[in-house]
């Protein structure tokens, strides 16, 4: 009598008589093998087993390894798309935080800008509600200035609205600027000076001229403060004027004309 043995979850099982192997619980996929077989053999392959094969439901046992397979395939598909995805996801990702960074570096930006400028517009309007007319003769300065720059070719056009006052300057923390500021500047339509009355008292002749050929100069020829170095000091856009008690009247007409013909060579 033929002995047949199956394999279920990887043991050989058997032997069995061909009565007994019809009654094991057996798929169309189960690899049996009996004398005479070469190998282990699918049993819905032996031709001589199809009667045993045929009484097995087909549609569950032939589906379930196809399920299996749609799994599987699904599940391939599913680490494939993932790796597909996930780079371009990323780079999405990458991509929107960097908008995302830029958008708030600009908002930081402008919010600090608009703040700056606020704080600016405050002191503005603090100054310039603190400042008085005085019996100071600024429009003296003023004309002898525009003399000045005249003789160096520099003629602008001198505004009609010309505020020269003495305003608190005292809250400002600048080195010049605690003198002296100009509101004047990139605005050739007037011309805009708040001076420190108590610095103006303090101040002998060369430092009022320093201070008010500085601050005319940011307004009419819109030049900067210059950097503070030793090389610097003794020019007219130096900032720390207060250091010029020892300068003369010649020394300010000197820096003031070394200014005027920079100015005009550079136009
Ligand atoms: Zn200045």
């Amino acid at each position: 009598m033929k002995k047949y043995f199956y394999i279920f979850e990887g043991n050989k099982i058997g032997p069995f008589s061909f009565e007994e192997l019809k009654n094991q619980n057996l798929t169309r996929e189960t690899k049996v093998w009996f004398y005479g077989l070469d190998n282990w053999t699918t049993l819905s392959e032996v031709d001589e087993l199809k009667s045993i094969t045929n009484s097995i439901p087909p549609l569950l046992k032939v589906a379930k390894p196809k399920e299996i397979q749609n799994n599987n395939n699904t599940k391939n598909d599913i680490p494939e798309r993932v790796i597909e995805n996930k780079p371009s996801k990323n780079k999405g990702n990458l991509k929107r935080g960097i908008i995302v960074t830029i958008i708030s570096i600009i908002i930081l930006l402008l919010g600090y800008f608009l703040y700056n400028k606020q704080q600016d517009n405050k002191l503005y309007q603090e100054i310039a509600a603190s400042a008085y007319e005085t019996d100071e003769d600024f429009n003296f300065y003023v004309d002898k200035y525009y003399r000045d720059i005249g003789n160096y070719g520099i003629i602008p056009k001198k505004p009609k609205n010309i505020i020269i006052k003495f305003a608190k300057l005292d809250q400002l923390d600048n080195a010049t600027h605690i003198h002296g500021i100009s509101y004047g500047a990139n605005n050739d339509d007037k011309i805009e000076i708040y001076i420190n009355p108590s610095t103006w008292n303090k101040f002998n002749k060369p430092m009022r001229y320093f201070l008010i050929y500085h601050e005319l100069s940011h307004d009419i020829l819109n030049v900067d403060d210059l950097e503070y170095s030793i090389e610097n000091e003794g020019k007219l856009m130096y900032p720390a004027l207060a250091s010029y008690e020892s300068k003369t009247m010649d020394d300010f007409i000197e820096s003031s004309h070394a200014l005027f013909e920079e100015v005009a060579v550079n136009k």
